[in-house]
């Protein structure tokens, strides 16, 4: 039931539309044409606001579509963000053998055009069959590749409120990935004093003693490596101290980075809760 020609169309023109991240408006308005022309009507193609929300740098929203249900159903989502990474630009995306590819030293991508173009092949093939579908959102959103900035600033009511969404942005078409890590990254900035360590350490506060001291607390408290409260789980890890100058120097500066991580972003708040204070408490002098 699938026009392959008129699919492989939709994916080499939509290879070829430049459209870095913050620089999507080429893509919206050939996504448009596309949908108009599967038979959307103009009312049910949208741009949200998130670009303005999201300030300098980006210059559309996301594009969304709302499709009427010919059959009474939740409302199902399907997304792809419209955005590629810097080495795609200039693109010229050419057929070699059975697989497209770029013409030039270029990226292709592939990632995520390949699913823009096959959410045009849906939208039309089921428009011109007139297969009966539930009410379907189609979600291309902007700034994906520099941190899923556009899905974040999505509004739910823009959506419809779909009951389910298929996000089309993964390596394999048969692989269903159902759950995602939430993460916090964290840098912890701990000043010390210096003062010579041979001739007057009292006199100096070594900010690798405190780091120190505060991550065996994050220890001691049980939030450090695999979290483990009932059966809520989740991880912590310290990723990197940096600081001191020389070997006869109190420590005066010390900056952590690290991470929390868990499947359940209300446990992922109590292991932040739990580690901020830590990090952020005053030693006494
Ligand atoms: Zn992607």
């Amino acid at each position: 039931m699938i026009n392959q020609d008129a699919a492989l169309t939709h994916l080499l023109d939509l290879l070829a539309v430049d459209g870095l991240t913050g620089r999507e408006s080429k893509v919206v308005s050939v996504l448009t044409k596309k949908l108009i022309a599967a038979g959307c009507k103009k009312v049910w193609i949208k741009t949200d606001d998130a670009h303005k929300r999201l300030g300098e740098g980006f210059e559309i929203g996301n594009l969304i579509v709302k499709l009427p249900g010919t059959v009474k159903a939740p409302r199902i989502l399907f997304s792809a963000h419209m955005d590629t990474v810097p080495l795609c630009k200039g693109v010229v995306p050419v057929i070699k053998g059975t697989r497209v590819v770029p013409k030039g030293k270029t990226g292709l991508g592939g990632d995520d055009r390949s699913s823009c173009a096959a959410m045009v092949t849906l939208v039309e093939t089921l428009l011109k069959n007139k297969t009966s579908h539930p009410p379907i959102t189609l979600l291309f959103p902007i700034a994906e590749e520099n941190g899923l900035h556009g899905s974040r600033m999505v509004r739910l009511t823009d959506l419809g409120n779909p009951a389910m969404g298929f996000n089309l942005d993964g390596q394999y078409p048969n692989e269903v990935i159902i759950g995602a890590m939430s993460a916090v990254r964290w840098t912890a900035k701990i000043s010390g004093t210096s003062t010579h360590a041979g001739l007057e350490p009292e006199k100096g506060i070594s900010a690798g003693l405190i780091a120190s001291k505060a991550m065996a607390a994050v220890a001691e408290k049980g939030y450090f490596g695999r979290i483990i409260k009932g059966n809520r789980t989740g991880t912590s890890n310290l990723g990197s101290i940096n600081g001191g100058e020389a070997n006869n120097q109190v420590m005066d500066q010390t900056v952590m980075t690290g991470e929390c991580r868990s499947h359940s972003p209300a446990f992922l708040d109590q292991i932040v809760r739990s580690i901020k204070p830590v990090l952020r408490r005053r030693p006494r002098a």
